[in-house]
């Protein structure tokens, strides 16, 4: 064996691994990022809850993790009788009150996080997450935009229904630009580096996608009146396919922007992840190759049979390869490098989707 030196019968046998081209979605935690996109605000990349609700949930998901689940539960009683209390006189102390007093026993919460959590407490979290995500605005509770709805034409893959023209209207009336935080520059970089194709090739790609038209737009903002440009932005950013790319740079933004409330998520998902994985759980970069012993094919009289998870992993390097072919021979052909991310994405669901069944 050439990477341990051992004679074939002694070599363990080892671990390989496909480098993808781009990232993917990881098919294990899909819908949950699905939902979580949901709840996400495009403009100011916040949840689109108002802040009251937000801190709600992290009160609640607080109480579970020290083990106040009644105390939890109590939260939903509790905000809507809050001005009819009548020990309080002084309404506006008090509500600065309640904002006060979880945060004052914050520290200690977060030292007390446990390392595994018992499944009440768990089922609880899960509970009060979905119930805070499972709210559908297109407007921002935060900075008041509306945003584009989202859908998913099949398992794995994400699409922007693009807006109607009234919202986009509003959004430039109330001020809500698109900065430089979606899309344009940044994701050209990100792209890049996350594609083990050369960067000049990925950087035509990218040309091709609405971020050109976006550093036009730009361009243009600074010579005419902004409303058409910005206009013109917002309506070609939020239709089509949304890449699993532009997906991880918006997790990114929240997990930085909402980081109390996602670090519960990420210490939900960690089962298998490790601590610190954070926001990357959601996405695949790299795909392990078991040894051939766990793969070996079977003989059924003279055929020999691949065995299934070698046709599958063959089935992600074939559409890995395709998708880099197309990088290189056909980089201004954005129509084909999606269609080939798709079949990438939909290769390695396919993957997954067998492990789980053996
Ligand atoms: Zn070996
Ligand atoms: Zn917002």
């Amino acid at each position: 064996c050439k990477t341990c030196g051992q004679r074939q019968f002694l070599c363990p046998g080892h671990f390989g691994h496909i480098d993808l081209v781009v990232p993917v979605y990881n098919p294990l935690l899909f819908n949950l990022l699905y939902t979580l996109l949901k709840r996400i605000c495009f403009f100011c990349h916040h949840f689109k809850a108002s802040r009251r609700e937000v801190e709600k949930c992290v009160r609640k998901l607080e109480l579970i993790i020290k083990g106040d689940i009644i105390a939890a539960k109590s939260l939903d009683l509790d905000l809507p009788s809050e001005s009819s209390n009548p020990e309080d006189s002084d309404v506006s102390n008090k509500s600065s009150c309640s904002m006060v007093t979880p945060r004052g026993n914050y520290d200690n919460v977060r030292n007390l996080k446990p390392q595994e959590w018992t499944s009440l407490q768990f089922a609880e979290a899960k509970l009060a997450l979905l119930q805070f995500l499972k709210i559908e605005t297109t407007k921002c509770g935060n900075c008041k935009a509306k945003n584009p709805r989202i859908s998913k034409p099949t398992f794995g893959w994400i699409h922007m229904n693009g807006m109607p023209h009234a919202d986009i209207r509003a959004n430039l009336i109330r001020g809500c630009n698109l900065g430089e935080t979606f899309s344009g520059g940044e994701e050209e970089k990100d792209l890049g580096a996350s594609s083990d194709v050369d960067a000049p090739e990925t950087h035509s790609f990218n040309g091709t996608f609405p971020g050109t038209q976006d550093t036009a737009a730009r361009r243009h903002q600074k010579g005419s009146g902004a409303v058409p440009s910005g206009f013109k932005k917002q309506k070609d950013l939020f239709s089509g396919p949304l890449l699993p790319s532009d997906v991880k740079d918006i997790i990114e933004k929240l997990w930085e922007n909402e980081f109390e409330l996602c670090s519960f998520i990420s210490d939900m998902q960690q089962q298998g992840f490790g601590k610190k994985a954070g926001h990357s759980i959601f996405f695949l970069g790299v795909v392990l190759v078991p040894p051939i012993k766990f793969r070996l094919p079977s003989k059924g009289g003279d055929s020999v049979m691949e065995h299934p998870q070698t046709v599958l992993l063959s089935k992600v390097l074939q559409a890995n390869i395709y998708l880099a072919n197309a990088y290189v021979n056909q980089p201004d052909n954005a129509k084909v490098i999606v269609a080939r991310w798709m079949n990438l994405q939909q290769s390695v669901n396919v993957l997954f989707d067998g492990k789980n069944a053996a």
